[in-house]
């Protein structure tokens, strides 16, 4: 039996961001990633967005850890030269119920301590982006865009300095609670299994948390940690739109996503997503069929799209807690202390803006398993 301090299960961004931070002190730490190498599932399946920080309710984690994750993202990216562009997002209201929903959200924003939001008439938004006439909106300077795989990468580098071990084609198994340590049970994909003797363990799995904390001994579905696959799909838009918009475009947020809109790609080019639909298991092919949906509501934002600028891209799932037609849920981060598994730390639940809060969460797990420090 191997012995470490941390065990982090999975090595997404998450996982990644926690053991960059939690090895600086020369903390022993293993990450045991299931996959053949680091951010292979969500985190190198989304929007690559930087997000600001106004669309979670005031006070809730998500808020908290989005607008402090979005300076520090912003700071890492400059110290390690991450490929990054601050563009700028116009949030755009189609409908007066849009508009309202726009004010509310540049209150929340406001009052969650996200910096240069501007409600924008008609002039302000053609002004910043001439294509979009006759549309009111809010504009966030402090959103943008970057590349996610060159900072997992920078992030796995500075771990493996400090001494990290990463794990890969390495799945965790069991848990159990042993004489007040871990044990770990991992199976490589040639059917070996060893096991992790460890302190404390972070469980960093994305979409399988809740088989994890299973694993643990806690019932998901009693401990409220379900967690339900919620689909997105996104087309890319054809390469002659190239340089059409210079700030990420969005419709105003519904219940379960932000709403289909424009995602610029560091190299230019533009692509429309993601929808959202649950689903039973993990798939992410992009149906061609759902390209008409993707057309109807790329064309109320975007006049200039036809229907042949669009093509299947990629497709993401995001980790939800929030059932269909359920109100908001926060992401899941607790020492489960109280239920007599101290130093067994859940993450559930880390949807968006899990990536830009990655590096905040680091810090706040850390800060759980040092009170004080
Ligand atoms: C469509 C979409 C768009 C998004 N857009 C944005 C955005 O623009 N901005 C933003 O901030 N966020 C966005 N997000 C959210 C963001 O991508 C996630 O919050 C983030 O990537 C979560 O990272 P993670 O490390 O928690 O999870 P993951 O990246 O899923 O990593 C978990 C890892 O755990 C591993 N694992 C699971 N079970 C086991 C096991 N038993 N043993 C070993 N390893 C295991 C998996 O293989 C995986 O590598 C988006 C998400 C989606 C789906």
């Amino acid at each position: 039996m191997e012995k470490t301090e941390v065990v982090i299960i999975g090595a997404g961004v998450v996982g990644l961001a926690l053991a960059q931070r939690l090895s600086r002190t020369g903390t022993g730490v293993v990450v045991v990633e299931r996959c053949d190498s680091f951010g292979r599932e969500t985190s190198s399946r989304n929007s690559e967005v930087i997000h600001a920080g106004f669309y979670y309710p005031s006070g809730s984690l998500k808020a908290q850890l989005c607008t402090e994750g979005n300076r520090l993202l912003y700071d890492f990216c400059r110290e390690h030269a991450i490929p990054h562009r601050r563009l700028g997002k116009l949030l755009v209201a189609l409908s007066q119920e849009d508009e309202k929903a726009v004010n509310a959200l540049f209150m929340q924003g406001a009052a969650n301590g996200v910096e240069g939001l501007a409600i924008l008439d008609e002039k302000g938004v053609a002004r910043l982006e001439p294509s979009l006439p006759g549309r009111t909106g809010m504009f966030s300077p402090s959103t943008g865009i970057l590349d996610t795989h060159a900072f997992m990468k920078r992030l796995e580098q500075i771990a493996s300095g400090q001494g990290v071990i990463f794990a890969y084609n390495c799945e965790a198994i069991a848990v159990n609670r042993m004489n007040g340590r871990y044990e770990i049970a991992v199976a490589d994909t040639d059917g070996s299994t060893l096991t992790l003797s460890c302190g404390v363990v972070i469980n960093a799995a994305g979409l399988g948390a809740d088989r994890i904390a299973s694993l643990a001994g806690i019932d998901p579905d009693l401990a409220g940690y379900r967690i339900r696959f919620c689909k997105g799909e996104y087309f890319e838009v054809a390469p002659r739109h190239r340089g059409k918009l210079s700030h990420l475009v969005y419709p105003a947020p519904s219940a379960i996503s932000l709403g289909i809109h424009c995602v610029i790609g560091l190299d230019g080019n533009l692509k429309l997503g993601p929808n959202a639909f649950f689903v039973d298991s993990i798939n992410y092919g992009v149906d061609p069929a759902h390209g008409k949906e993707f057309f109807r509501a790329g064309r109320t934002l975007f006049p200039f799209i036809e229907e042949s600028d669009l093509s299947p891209g990629m497709a993401g799932i995001r980790p939800k807690l929030q059932g269909n037609g359920e109100s908001f849920r926060d992401f899941v981060i607790r020492d489960e202390r109280e239920r007599g598994l101290p130093g067994f730390i859940n993450l559930v639940g880390i949807e968006s803006p899990g990536l830009t809060a990655s590096l905040a969460i680091a810090k706040y797990v850390e800060s759980l398993l040092s009170p004080g420090a």
